[in-house]
């Protein structure tokens, strides 16, 4: 029987192709989306696993979305917990209520979704955890302090989890990505991407498929021995 992978804000951009290599991989892919249902079906569709509406945020809906993977899919073996937002602009400029959502989703929505899974993965004993924070969450960026900060939070988790875990058989892991081209940075203008190639020593922005392969090594036994790691995959940006 195929395992499932379990990949939050998979209906797009990083996420996407993450659900297309895992089930190029053998997995069976559940596709997490909020708003974009159309393009989670074609994804769902493609990789032949299921689409399944939740915004993590909420935990209610985080719990229904795992009854419907029991029901369809038995249970999760492998999450990656890749959906989130970003907030561009001086600190002092962002209204509380965009900063309160932005944790829900990047932070609370990493926690509802790894505390709906933990239960079973600690009964087998096995399980992979796998959490896309960001460059940013190491090295801090002008005008996305909050970005950088829930970022942050996400290193730290997976951290704190990997040991907490670990007796169990899990493995939490964290990838780092640098520039990537998705819809997340379709706000910055052709120079200030070009710029930001340049300063880059691969030479190059990077591709959802660069994130992608590293969540397949993360998610295969190859990484049987890895946790509690944080992997940059970002040209060089950050060194
Ligand atoms: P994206 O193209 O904007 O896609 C975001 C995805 O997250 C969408 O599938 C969206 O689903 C989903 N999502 C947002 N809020 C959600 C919620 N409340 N519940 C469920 N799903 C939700 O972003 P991306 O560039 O692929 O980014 C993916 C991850 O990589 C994010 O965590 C991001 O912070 C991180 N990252 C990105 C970059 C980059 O340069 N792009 C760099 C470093 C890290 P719907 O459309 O269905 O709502």
């Amino acid at each position: 029987m195929k395992k499932t992978a379990l990949i939050t804000g998979a209906s797009r951009g990083i996420g996407s192709a993450i659900a297309l290599r895992l089930a190029e991989d053998g997995f069976f892919t559940v596709i997490n989306y909020n708003n974009s249902r159309e393009s989670a079906e074609i994804i769902a569709s493609i990789t032949g696993g299921i689409a399944v509406k939740a915004d993590i945020s909420d935990d209610a809906q985080v719990k229904d979305m795992m009854d419907t993977i029991s029901l369809r899919a038995g249970g999760v073996d492998v999450l990656v917990n890749n959906a989130g937002i970003s907030v561009s602009g001086l600190f002092c400029d962002i209204p509380l209520q965009r900063e309160k959502r932005l944790w829900d989703v990047n932070v609370g929505g990493t926690f509802n979704c790894t505390r709906a899974v933990l239960p079973r993965m600690i009964n087998k004993k096995s399980g992979r955890i796998i959490n896309i924070s960001s460059m940013w969450g190491e090295v801090g960026a002008s005008c996305e302090v909050h970005y950088s900060a829930a970022k942050a939070a996400l290193i730290g988790f997976t951290k704190a989890l990997a040991k907490e875990v670990g007796p169990s058989g899990i493995n939490v892991n964290c990838i780092t990505p640098g520039v990537i081209q998705t819809d997340m940075n379709k706000h910055h203008s052709k120079e200030v991407l070009d710029e930001l190639a340049e300063d880059t020593p691969l030479e190059r922005l990077g591709t959802p498929e660069d994130i992608a392969k590293a969540v397949s090594f993360l998610a295969s036994s190859d990484s049987d021995f890895i946790t509690g790691q944080i992997l940059g995959v970002n040209g060089g940006f950050v060194i």
